[in-house]
């Protein structure tokens, strides 16, 4: 694959149409955090069939979970509509990244934990309504002592009381967490036996909204993203059934909750490629416009190399950023999806790029591109986050590393 599909190229036409109609109209409010991205989400979902067609796959999959054919369940609420996703995940982050913030959390994340780790009850009783964005959910792992050093230092814990369990601790930076109906939290299993904190065992469970002990802080103020709501979460003595432990087991047959949350990441950080893609080629589409239209000294200012250097920079990581993107699309469709360390390639590449371009384009529009009127710085400040989450970038280095080093 070396360009999109027709289909892909009507299906990008549409949502560029949709983003016109319904998204640009509201920049400011949505870049203000005034509004919420939910309801725009919502239109999208209802006017391209999506939550239609998800909430169908779900259902194919629980009945054929339950006649025992077996679920399916590692391809993700989307199955094959990778190619459309990413279209749609690149085009919506170059004018709005808080956007699919708020969508890849609840469903790459929330629904996809669900769907990979939970019982058929548990998948019946949450999916479609996270997967249709009746609901939205939130995936809980990062503490104020422990981002990088998520599982060791984790300090959230669980401890067993008869069938049940209590919940105690606290999380921050997390996505959807101020306004999530369902939220999925990681937490250290206390058996009181004194054993190493960092060693314990992490188990996933499942939160609904207005639970007692459950408060979910206000929205952060963020450098960008502003359209992504993201906040504390504090667990006060939460009474937790078993029915809200993912498998309904401490022994997972895949592994504890730091195997659930590593499978996460890979998806989470072939996302960034996308969001990357999307946020480069509007700032290239941007800056090649303004290089043909601003005049100074008599001339456009798209004459002038240093502006060209500019340019054929973005050339570059735009190529790059598109055909590591070709590439998964191409691996996922023959079976061979990228590993943890391929993952982290691509995000720490396609985050910097973006980063890279932003900022260049802020330059090249000079002090116009200073003022938020010519959307370019914030797209700087947005494609900053690439960075950040998902795992910082300093940490994709140790993930990659160790893919290389491991014998
Ligand atoms: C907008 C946004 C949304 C987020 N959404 C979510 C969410 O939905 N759910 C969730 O669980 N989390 C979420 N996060 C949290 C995010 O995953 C963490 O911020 C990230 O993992 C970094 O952790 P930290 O902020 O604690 O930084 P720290 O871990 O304190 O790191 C500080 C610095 O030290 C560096 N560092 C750390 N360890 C090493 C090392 N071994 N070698 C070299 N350098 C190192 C880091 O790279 C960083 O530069 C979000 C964050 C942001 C900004």
């Amino acid at each position: 694959m070396f360009e999109w599909s027709e289909t892909d190229l009507m299906i990008r036409d549409a949502v560029r149409t949709f983003i016109d109609k319904e998204v640009r109209p509201h920049l400011d409010a949505l870049d203000s955090g005034e509004m919420l991205p939910y309801p725009i989400l919502r239109k999208l979902f209802s006017q391209f069939g999506i939550d239609t067609m998800a909430e169908d796959m779900v259902t194919k999959m629980l009945a054929k979970e339950e006649s025992g054919e077996g679920g399916g369940s590692k391809r993700g609420p989307f199955g094959d509509q990778q190619s459309m996703m990413a279209v749609l995940i690149s085009e919506l982050s170059g004018v709005c990244m808080g956007l699919v913030s708020a969508l890849g959390v609840s469903i790459g994340l929330g629904a996809t934990t669900i769907m990979s780790r939970g019982t058929l009850a548990q998948k019946q009783r949450w999916l479609a309504d996270i997967v249709t964005l009746r609901k939205v959910a939130s995936w809980a792992i990062t503490e104020p002592d422990s981002g990088s050093d998520a599982f060791g230092g984790m300090k959230t814990r669980v401890e067993r009381d008869g069938e049940d369990y209590i919940l105690n601790g606290q999380k921050t930076f997390i996505t959807n967490g101020p306004c999530a109906d369902v939220i999925i939290v990681y937490a250290k299993l206390d058996e009181g036996d004194g054993a190493d904190k960092r060693d314990r065992k992490v188990l996933t469970f499942v939160l609904d909204k207005g639970m007692e002990g459950l408060t979910q802080g206000k929205p952060f103020k963020k450098m960008g993203l502003h359209s992504s709501p993201t906040g504390e979460l504090f667990f006060d003595n939460i009474r937790l059934g078993k029915d809200r432990l993912l498998g309904e087991t401490e022994d997972h047959r895949s592994g504890d909750g730091r195997e659930s949350a590593r499978a996460s990441f890979t998806a989470e950080r072939i996302g960034v490629g996308f969001m990357a893609l999307g946020v480069i080629e509007e700032c290239h589409r941007l800056c090649v416009d303004y290089a043909r239209n601003r005049t100074l000294w008599g001339q456009e200012i798209g004459r002038f190399q240093l502006i060209q250097l500019k340019l054929a920079k973005m050339e570059v990581a735009r190529i790059n950023v598109r055909n590591m993107v070709f590439n998964v699309l191409e691996r996922s469709k023959a079976g061979k999806p990228p590993s943890l360390a391929e993952a982290s390639a691509m995000k720490l590449y396609c985050s910097e790029a973006a980063t890279e371009v932003a900022m260049e384009a802020v330059q090249l529009f000079g002090g116009n591109g200073y003022m938020s009127e010519y959307r370019v710085e914030q797209l700087a400040r947005d494609a900053k986050s690439l960075m950040i989450y998902a795992g910082s970038n300093e940490i994709q280095v140790t993930h990659i590393a160790k893919g290389l080093l491991a014998r």
